[in-house]
């Protein structure tokens, strides 16, 4: 069976009253965002509780309604659905049965459940005699199935609204909220496997995400940039366009080279990241960072650097990806697919200037004396790096 009408499932935690409509039309928004990128001309409609899409004609193709809203966050499930005009109940009998025969086959052999809900008071029959009458007529139509009303196979939605609506099937969406229902928040994001997936989980909370990539020219190449964007563009694919702010960090990191004991000049550099990000994320209005540490996932993530680092900064850190495994992340790598895009080997600004044996536990008082050594360098390298950030604009391309 083609199906032209699709219910958006949503979960209703924590948006009842009055952040109901912002969460709905957030979602709406998102939806339409998506739908744009595939063929087909779409409608998307809200009745009370209820969000539909519509397809105004068969150009298109299921497959990618599906994976369009599958990248929309808010979006618990997407059901398939037969919306039809109440032409009375004999009429409606009949469609339920060719529904049942059509998606489920003449001959099978299965339990069903009626599941009834009346939105529209003045039909002549109540919840239970719908579901009561509707099983009756299926089972009276339809051979080998039979009612299970606790483990049905299959789950029959009627309600009748306005319209009346049919559906049994829900392919899975990707939870979460829609994006634009919460503030906005800057995504260190390197060439690695670790910082994408860690936009991924903040933008599935409704986060909009700029991000910032620290690049050396030409100790890092136009490549290792280019596969940046590429990840941002992967990312965009569900928290929407993303707006990557490029800064130029070689000088910087020289001046540290030449300047700061070698063990600690990644703890160094990540501090001025930190706080560069935080400037950048303050200018355009984000409300936090997010980084994609992992305790212990290398020297510069113990705890004691995570302390160290994290010192420059006075807005919230997230870091989504603080107590998992690398093996977790690269499973949901591999499912939001950066993960392809994230191993291509391109040298990365943190691994050029790594020391052989970095500080694993830097003190905060040790690693302030060695960046007085910058005191006189640092301030104009540091207005420099902020006012000649490059801005890219990054959209998904799939
Ligand atoms: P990732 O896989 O995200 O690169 P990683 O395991 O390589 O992480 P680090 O290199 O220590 O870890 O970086 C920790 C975090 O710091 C990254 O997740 C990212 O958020 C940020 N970061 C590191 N390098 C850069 C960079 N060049 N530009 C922007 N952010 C960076
Ligand atoms: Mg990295």
């Amino acid at each position: 069976m083609n199906f032209r009408a699709f219910l958006i499932k949503y979960a209703e935690i924590g948006i009842k009253g009055k952040n109901r409509y912002l969460f709905e039309d957030a979602l709406m928004k998102q939806i339409r965002r998506a739908l744009r990128r595939i063929e087909g001309n779409f409608k998307v409609t809200k009745e009370d509780g209820r969000i539909y899409v519509m397809a105004e004609d068969d150009d298109f193709d299921e497959e990618d309604v599906y994976s369009a809203l599958q990248h929309v966050f808010g979006i618990q499930g997407i059901c398939p659905m037969l919306q039809v005009e109440d032409e009375g109940w004999e009429k409606l009998c009949e469609t339920v049965v060719s529904y049942m025969k059509e998606t489920y086959g003449e001959e099978e052999n299965y339990s069903f459940k009626v599941q009834a809900r009346r939105a529209r008071k003045n039909y002549p029959l109540n919840s239970n005699e719908i579901c009561y009458k509707m099983g009756e007529a299926i089972l009276n139509e339809v051979p080998n199935v039979h009612v299970d009303v606790h483990k049905p196979d299959v789950m029959l939605h009627i309600e009748i609204r306005q319209k009346i609506n049919i559906y049994s099937k829900t392919v899975k969406g990707p939870g979460g909220m829609p994006i634009g229902t919460n503030g906005k928040a800057m995504l260190l994001l390197s060439g690695g496997i670790d910082s994408p997936v860690a936009g991924y989980m903040i933008a599935k909370r409704g986060v909009v995400i700029d991000a910032v990539y620290f690049h050396a020219p030409p100790y890092t190449s136009e490549r290792a940039k280019q596969k940046v964007i590429d990840l941002a563009r992967e990312v965009a694919a569900f928290s929407g366009p993303i707006n990557l702010h490029i800064v130029n960090f070689t000088d910087i990191q020289l001046a540290i080279y030449e300047k700061c004991p070698h063990d600690e000049l990644t703890i160094i550099m990540r501090r001025y990241m930190m706080k560069i990000a935080q400037d950048l994320a303050e200018k355009t209005g984000c409300l936090a960072l997010i980084t994609g540490e992992s305790i212990g996932q290398v020297a510069s993530q113990t705890m004691q650097s995570m302390a160290v680092t994290n010192e420059v900064c006075t807005m919230p850190v997230y870091r989504p990806l603080v107590g998992f495994d690398k093996q977790d992340i690269v499973e949901i790598s591999q499912q939001i697919g950066t993960f392809e895009t994230s191993i291509l080997p391109y040298e990365d600004c943190c691994t050029i200037f790594v020391a052989k044996h970095p500080v694993t536990k830097p003190y905060l008082k040790i690693i302030k004396r060695s960046e007085q050594n910058l005191n006189g360098v640092i301030e104009e390298l540091y207005e420099t790096a902020i006012n000649t950030v490059e801005t890219v604009w990054c959209e998904s391309e799939a």
